[in-house]
C-alpha cells in the first residue's frame, strides 16, 4: 500500500512567508499580534499600522493614508486572524494615519481621542481643499525629483513620489469617516485571547494615542516614535513628548515598540528620539540667546548623527518650531 504523507495545515501556515507587497510586509510580533510595516518603494501605505486579534473581532491601528491600501490592509488581517474588522484606531489626526478609515465602512466602529476627533473634523477639509489645488503640481515636482535624485535620496524620492501620488490617486473617492468611538485619557478593549490599552498622551500631536499590548509587551507608539527618520515636531509639545516616551521607556514590561514610521525597534529608540528633540532645544536657546534671526538659523546643517536619517525636510521647519519655542520661553 502507498503511503500518503500529509503536512499538517499548522505547518503550512506557520511557515507560510509573511504577507509583503508594495504597500507593506506584515511581521508577527506575538501569537495574537501584527505590525503592518510601510514599504518605502512607492507604496501607498505611508505609515505602518497594527493587527489585533481579539478571539471573535480585529482590532486595526492606524489606517494609512490611502483607501485602497488599506482595504488591503483589511483583508491581510481578517486573513490572519479569521476574523472582520471590528476596531479601527486612529493613532492622531494626520492625513496619513486616518484617510484608510474608509476601507473598513461599513462595519467597523472607529476610536481614537476626543481631542483627535475634533482635530480631525477641523483639518481635513482644509487639507483635502488644499490637496484638490495643489496635489497635482506636488506630484510632479516629486516625479522630476525622482528622475534626476540618486542613490539614497533617490530612495527617499520613490517613497515622496509614492505619498503625493497615494493622495492623487485617492481624492476623487475619498470620504471622510470621524471616529464614532472617543475616549479621554484611556480605553480598555479586551477579547479572549488578549487584551489592549489606549492611552492618550501628548507629544508629536496635542493629543496621540498609544496601544499597549500589557501580556505581550508591545507598544504600538503612532508618530510618538519615528525610527531612523526625523520626527515631525511642529504640531506637538516637545517637553510633553519627551515626558510620555520617558514613561514607556521607564515601563519594564514593555519590550516591542512598533514606530509610525520606519521599523519595529526597542527601548533605545525612545531614547534617541528624546536625544533629538532635546539637542534642537539647545541649538534653539543657544540661536535664540546669540540672537540669531530665525532665517538662519532653519539653514543650520543636519547634524552628522543624524544625516543618515530619512525625512530630512522635516529637519529646517522642526528647528524653525524649536526657536519660536525657544523665544517664547526667553
Ligand atoms: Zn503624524
Amino acid at each position: 500500500m502507498r503511503k500518503i504523507f500529509l503536512i499538517p495545515v499548522f505547518l503550512i501556515l506557520a511557515f507560510r512567508p509573511p504577507h509583503t507587497s508594495i504597500n507593506f510586509t506584515v511581521q508577527q510580533l506575538a501569537p495574537h499580534v501584527w505590525a503592518a510595516i510601510q514599504n518605502d518603494k512607492g507604496g501607498h501605505a505611508i505609515c505602518n499600522a497594527g493587527i489585533v486579534d481579539l478571539g471573535d473581532k480585529t482590532l486595526v491601528f492606524d489606517a494609512f493614508i490611502n483607501p485602497d491600501a488599506a482595504k488591503e490592509l483589511k483583508q491581510i488581517a481578517e486573513q490572519l486572524t479569521g476574523h472582520p474588522v471590528a476596531f479601527v484606531v486612529n493613532s492622531h489626526y494626520h492625513d496619513d494615519h486616518i484617510r484608510g478609515n474608509q476601507a473598513f465602512m461599513p462595519g467597523a466602529t472607529i476610536i481614537s481621542t476626543e481631542w483627535t476627533k475634533t482635530e480631525m473634523q477641523k483639518a481635513e477639509p482644509e487639507e483635502q481643499a488644499w490637496a484638490r489645488k495643489n496635489i497635482a503640481g506636488s506630484l510632479q515636482k516629486a516625479k522630476k525629483q525622482l528622475n534626476t535624485a540618486t542613490g539614497k535620496e533617490k530612495e527617499e524620492a520613490l517613497m515622496w513620489a509614492g505619498y503625493y501620488e497615494a493622495i492623487s490617486q485617492s481624492l476623487p473617492q475619498l470620504k471622510t469617516f470621524l471616529p464614532s468611538l472617543t475616549f479621554k485619557d484611556s480605553l480598555w478593549i479586551h477579547g479572549s485571547p488578549t487584551e489592549v490599552l489606549l492611552i492618550e498622551c501628548s507629544g508629536h500631536t496635542l493629543s496621540d494615542a498609544v496601544m499597549i499590548l500589557p501580556h505581550e509587551g508591545i507598544a504600538f507608539m503612532g508618530d510618538l516614535l519615528f525610527v531612523q527618520r526625523h520626527p515631525y515636531l511642529g504640531d506637538g509639545d516637545p517637553d510633553s513628548w519627551k515626558k510620555n516616551l520617558d514613561k514607556f521607556y521607564n515601563d519594564k514590561t514593555l519590550k516591542i515598540f512598533v514606530p509610525g514610521h520606519g521599523p519595529v525597534a526597542g527601548k533605545e529608540s525612545l531614547q534617541t528620539i528624546i536625544t533629538y528633540i532635546n539637542d534642537l532645544q539647545h541649538l534653539a536657546t543657544d540661536a535664540v540667546k546669540k540672537g540669531e534671526p530665525d532665517s538662519v538659523f532653519a539653514k543650520t546643517t543636519v547634524p552628522p548623527k543624524y544625516k543618515d536619517w530619512w525625512y530630512g525636510r522635516f529637519y529646517p521647519a522642526n528647528l524653525g518650531f524649536m526657536y519660536e519655542k525657544a523665544k517664547t520661553k526667553q
